[in-house]
């Protein structure tokens, strides 16, 4: 198992100096619940061996040392944690003096990576609560917690102590610190309650959180997924008014937050949950009308979603690219002229034309970046050329790098009623000897001729 993090897209950790005092109740702020012995414990064998050495390295030089986040939720709950995040009261400058190679990054929000050839651990410094004057130490613009409109938080390099770090974390599963020195698990919020009872509950006031941080609604959808946790009420309730604050959100954080929700395993349940709390149609407006529209839409999107779970599952690559063909179907065999089971089929140029109109009219929602929205224009259009009646070259087209999603959303359309059994016979027969992106890759390489890049986002 790798431990290499994708750097984080500007994910805050924090909160305003305001939200201590709002909705975080007293006790929460003061007790702070060490689990005794004989409770659920992590051991450190349970670490990867690269944490522990950064842990140490930091606990040794009279740092204070945990592990936090994701990395302890998920071993509580007996799951496979993706990543550890190491956080510790020594400053970014302090960390990168005690190990060997170690990367400073981000100016909103400054952590340090300590690398291990091509892998690296995310150590932050605990962060502070922003009320308080900069201090003397090291304190200077860059250290302040700085917010922009309806009270988003915009940069965080306002260093504190554990208790505060806490206060900006987003949902108490997440705020569960594991120390170094004792291995023990550290509890300021209620977090082990809410693992034990499964039970998603942010920190501080709900209204508040998501104001700072859209994506946390998001996150709430997606850990509702993933740990099959419920909600609090009082943290689902304001999702549905507040989701339009999404629209103002960087396209790059969606999309990294999307892929998260749809490629980790739990794409049914996560959008179950999107759906749920009228986050779905934030990302994907176009995708009501079309539902409403098509009597079969849900079965289609169903089908897409449990195999990319069951991919992912059993090892296999499932791309986020042929997903959002998926949810952009809809809107393309919606759009003027195109109007499957009416008339002529439509020819490969006019399936683009309107894919690159429906994103043209998307006033909200997740736009696809401009490497995926040529990937996706080429597989939505190639419905055309897979539909048609004598297929013209069918070897290199079944050759083709998107030739496999273009044939799985063909096949997936035969559900909607569009597409002739028999056509998807034909194709099947050729997917079945077509090259898969991997082994034509491999192929390329040993002929030892100049191999184009591989699509990043294609295949699967
Ligand atoms: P996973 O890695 O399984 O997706 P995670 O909880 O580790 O889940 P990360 O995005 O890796 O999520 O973030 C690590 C930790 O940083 C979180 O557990 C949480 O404590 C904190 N965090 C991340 N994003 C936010 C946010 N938007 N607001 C507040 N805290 C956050
Ligand atoms: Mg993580």
């Amino acid at each position: 198992m790798r431990y290499y993090r994708q750097p984080k897209t500007g994910a805050p950790q924090g909160r305003a100096a305001k939200s201590l005092k709002l909705g975080v109740s007293p006790s929460i702020e003061t007790t702070a619940l060490k689990i005794p012995s004989g409770e659920p414990r992590i051991h450190s064998r349970q670490l990867p061996s690269n944490v522990i050495t950064v842990l140490r390295g930091l606990h040794r030089a009279g740092h204070r040392a945990c592990v936090v986040g994701g990395g302890v939720r998920d071993l509580l709950l007996n799951l496979r944690p993706k990543d550890f995040d190491v956080v510790t009261d020594a400053r970014p400058e302090e960390v990168k003096k005690l190990f060997r190679r170690v990367l400073l990054i981000g100016r909103r929000f400054r952590l340090a990576h300590v690398m291990f050839g091509r892998e690296y651990i995310e150590v932050a410094t605990f962060r502070g609560s922003g009320a308080e004057p900069a201090d003397a130490e090291g304190a200077d613009a860059g250290d302040a917690v700085v917010k922009g409109a309806h009270g988003r938080i915009l940069r965080d390099n306002r260093f504190g102590s554990l208790e505060e770090d806490v206060m900006r974390r987003d949902f108490t599963v997440n705020a569960l610190y594991w120390d170094y020195a004792d291995g023990r698990i550290i509890d300021h919020s209620g977090g082990l309650d809410d693992i034990r009872r499964r039970r998603l509950r942010l920190i501080g006031e709900p209204q508040l959180r998501y104001k700072e941080d859209p994506v946390r609604m998001l996150r709430a959808a997606r850990f509702a997924a993933k740990l099959d946790c419920a909600l609090d009420k009082r943290c689902a309730a304001p999702i549905p008014k507040m989701a339009r604050l999404l629209r103002s959100e960087p396209p790059a954080r969606l999309l990294e937050e999307v892929r998260k929700l749809f490629l980790s395993g739990h794409a049914v349940a996560s959008f179950a949950q999107l759906q749920q709390f009228g986050l779905l149609y934030e990302l994907f407006p176009f995708l009501k009308a079309w539902a409403d529209a098509q009597p079969r839409a849900e079965a289609f999107l169903h089908e897409a979603l449990e195999t990319t779970d069951r991919r992912l599952n059993e090892g296999s690559h499932a791309s986020l690219m042929f997903l959002m063909c998926v949810f952009f179907w809809g809107a393309v065999s919606m759009s003027p002229g195109i109007a499957y089971g009416s008339g002529k089929p439509p020819r490969h140029g006019q399936i683009a034309e309107a894919f690159r109109a429906v994103v043209r009219g998307m006033e909200f929602g997740l736009k696809p970046t401009r490497k995926m929205q040529a990937d996706m224009e080429e597989v939505l259009a190639r419905q055309a050329t897979l539909q048609s009646d004598q297929p013209r070259r069918a070897r290199q087209v079944s050759g083709s790098p998107l030739f496999r999603p273009a044939y799985r959303l063909l096949c997936l359309r035969e559900r909607l009623g569009e597409v002739d059994e028999e056509r998807v016979r034909y194709w099947r027969k050729r997917a079945g000897t077509a090259p898969s992106r991997s082994w034509s890759k491999r192929r390329k390489a040993n002929a030892g001729r100049a191999a184009k890049r591989p699509r990043k986002e294609g295949g699967g």
